[in-house]
């Protein structure tokens, strides 16, 4: 008898923003919050069906502390994670920019990850240039607090561009929010597939200095207003 590719993994998928966080809103009032946690559904269900234990940092559009300072929301994603502890972290963000003209797809892992987040944030852009129409601007370095103060191989997707015309028309069509998290699911499972080659990293000393989390409560592409209004 097979066992499922990811059988006894532990996956903690964060669905970026929700509640009175909406994120970044796209020209035709798309908010990131309600496709993230649509993408993030997707996958969860796409992950269950390869046989991970998934859980959500949130299920439904609420904060995941509620009330809370945006500070405090964001450290109650990683105390989920790293409390049970999960053996991934996968943030699902989707981006924005004031240039109408930028568009495409990226992935982001902490400035100083381990190999091993970078490893799966190469896993998952591969697959989503390859399956989505979209273009790939690459796996990139981002202090992003979720990405920073978790304490397992971490990674922030930025599926697409809610200000670009074409990308918001992509991610309001709900068989691509489906296909955007197959091909992150396949990413996750390419990850597990070659995780215990992946070398051990240099112990903590040798890594470079804490950057201050305060600097780091914005994803790529979350409107500046928004780090104003919460805090
Ligand atoms: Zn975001």
């Amino acid at each position: 008898m097979n066992a499922l590719p990811l059988s006894g993994k532990k996956v903690m998928i964060d669905p970026g923003h929700g509640g009175r966080f909406a994120g970044a809103i796209g020209r035709t009032g798309l908010k990131e919050k309600d496709v993230n946690l649509h993408v993030s559904h997707e996958l969860q269900e796409d992950l269950e069906e390869m046989g991970a234990e998934v859980r959500m940092t949130r299920a439904s559009d609420t904060e995941v502390l509620p009330g809370g300072s945006l500070r405090d929301d964001l450290q109650a994603r990683c105390d989920l994670a790293n409390r049970w502890p999960a053996d991934i972290f996968v943030s699902v963000h989707s981006n924005s920019n004031n240039d109408p003209e930028v568009h495409g797809t990226e992935v982001y892992h902490a400035r100083n990850a381990s190999s091993r987040s970078k490893v799966l944030g190469r896993l998952i852009h591969q697959h989503m240039v390859d399956e989505l129409p979209l273009k790939s601007n690459g796996v990139r370095k981002s202090d992003f607090y979720v990405v920073r103060n978790t304490h397992m191989p971490a990674v922030l997707v930025e599926t697409a561009y809610l200000s670009h015309s074409g990308n918001e028309a992509l991610l309001a069509d709900p068989q691509f929010r489906e296909s955007t998290a197959g091909a992150i699911a396949r990413g996750v499972r390419d990850y597990f597939a070659v995780e215990s080659e992946i070398r051990p990293d240099p112990p903590a000393g040798q890594q470079g200095p804490e950057p201050p989390p305060e600097e780091h409560l914005l994803a790529p592409g979350d409107p500046l207003e928004y780090l104003m209004a919460v805090r």
